[in-house]
């Protein structure tokens, strides 16, 4: 069932049970009241009747007779006198007798002073009436023509006004409802264009500050989110594709040349170098996006180890300078190291190796002097490295972008690369809870500051 639908039912239902007792309310509170004014009509009438009896000594027959004519009699009415002793002195009906007095009914009356009763549809009523020291019983029954009647109207007056009133509450309920939830049918209608290929659409916020409102812009917010990471997806695909391009676009020109004749040893010597550089080249870049991917896991999925920096430090040039012999790499403890708690963090050895091996290398390969300093140091909850160099530095228009997957500065003519270490340094930081700032004058040189929080 629609919500709408719901909220005008429940709206309804429970108008309807208020509207109900309001209702009953109004016509019990009524039926009493005329039955308690007809009671009272009906024991004047009897205590007049009476009175003519007894005062004034008017004749049974001729009180019969006046009281048949006379118009302010009731309905069907039917008074009786009886001593206590059960004798009628007076009876209005000759013929018919529809109380039907008897001997214990007087005697309840004679006990109780006053009751009230029903004979079929004739109100009753039947009391003590004290008359010069001496008691008498009187009973009085007459159908209340008007008042029933008028009860009656009034019953079908309250159905008529109570079923028009819960139609019309629940055509107003519904309408209301539906132009209170028209937003939400709107915003259902725009999500459905929503697709991926369709990622820029929005649905409108409206004006207002409600609950709808905020769910529009928390879903808008949602989309900028899911937009921008299908961008980078879509950006990072390219990218890949172009880099991979590049190297074998190159190995299929250079094998092309080879195909075309024969060439000398020397030649086919050179071509093969070639070849092998290229897919050195291709080698470490896929290298390079498989450790980006490995960075980008859930960090539950990663081990976690008792790691010592310096200790790593010194493995991570070991390896930079295997393959680059003409690098040189500078360690330097600027405080004493007091305990080994100090240096060590919980981390993964093979991701905090590629970092490092990262900025190291990025410090050689952009100085002239294919040198690289770290110093390394700590503080009370932070070991820091600094990897510093002295060399072309960076423009501060590439500093915002150099940790961007595959942004290269404008001074990647300098050196070759893909682009990807310094986005892939700063993942695994960030992946050690660490932080990765940087300081760089252009021709002076450039220092890459690495926190990470120690044991
Ligand atoms: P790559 O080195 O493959 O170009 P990186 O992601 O490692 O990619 O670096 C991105 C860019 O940052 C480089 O292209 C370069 O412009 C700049 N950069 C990084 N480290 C240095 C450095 N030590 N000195 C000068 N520029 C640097």
């Amino acid at each position: 069932m629609k919500i709408r639908l719901k909220l005008t039912l429940l709206f309804t239902a429970l108008f309807a049970a208020l509207l109900l007792v309001f209702c009953l309310v109004i016509y019990f509170s009524n039926a009493r009241d005329r039955e308690d004014q007809y009671f009272k009509r009906l024991r004047q009438q009897a205590i007049t009747k009476t009175n003519l009896l007894l005062g004034a000594k008017v004749q049974p027959t001729v009180l019969q007779l006046i009281y048949k004519n006379s118009l302010n009699s009731l309905p069907q009415e039917e008074v009786a006198v009886y001593d206590t002793a059960f004798h009628l002195l007076y009876h209005d009906a000759v013929y018919i007798d529809r109380v039907k007095e008897t001997r214990g009914m007087i005697d309840t009356i004679v006990r109780q002073h006053e009751i009230h009763f029903y004979v079929q549809d004739l109100q009753a009523i039947g009391f003590l009436y004290p008359y010069n020291s001496k008691d008498y019983v009187v009973t009085a029954a007459a159908k209340d023509i008007d008042g029933l009647a008028k009860l009656h109207d009034l019953r079908i007056a309250l159905l008529i006004g109570f079923i028009v009133a819960i139609l019309l509450t629940f055509l107003a309920g519904y309408l209301f409802s539906r132009q209170a939830l028209q937003p939400v049918s709107q915003m259902v209608d725009k999500v459905e264009e929503i697709t991926a290929s369709h990622l820029d659409l929005r649905i409108s916020e409206g004006r207002g500050k409600d609950e709808i409102a905020e769910l529009a812009i928390t879903f808008n917010r949602m989309l900028d989110r899911l937009e921008n990471s299908f961008e980078a997806q879509r950006q990072f695909v390219s990218n890949i594709s172009h880099e991979l391009r590049t190297p074998l676009a190159t190995i299929i020109g250079e094998l092309e040349i080879a195909a075309k004749k024969g060439r000398t040893p020397a030649e086919y010597e050179e071509l093969t170098r070639l070849i092998l550089q290229d897919a050195h080249r291709l080698v470490k870049l896929s290298n390079g996006l498989l450790d980006l991917a490995k960075a980008s896991y859930d960090k539950a999925e990663i081990a976690f180890k008792e790691v010592r920096l310096d200790e790593l430090l010194l493995d991570t040039r070991q390896a930079v300078l295997k393959s680059n012999p003409d690098y040189g790499v500078n360690i330097i403890f600027e405080r004493e190291i007091e305990e080994d708690d100090f240096i060590s963090v919980r981390g993964n050895e093979y991701l905090l190796k590629v970092a490092f091996t990262n900025l190291i290398d990025n410090g050689c390969k952009f100085s002239d002097d294919r040198e690289s300093t770290v110093a390394i140091s700590f503080h009370a909850k932070n070991v820091i490295l600094r990897f510093s160099d002295t060399g072309i530095g960076i423009s501060p228009e590439d500093i915002a972008s150099i940790f961007t997957p595959f942004y290269r500065g404008a001074n990647k003519k300098y050196a070759e690369g893909h682009g990807i270490g310094l986005s892939l340094t700063d993942k695994i930081i960030h992946l050690h809870q660490g932080s990765l700032s940087v300081a760089s004058r252009v021709s002076e040189g450039t220092t890459f500051t690495v926190e990470l929080p120690h044991l």
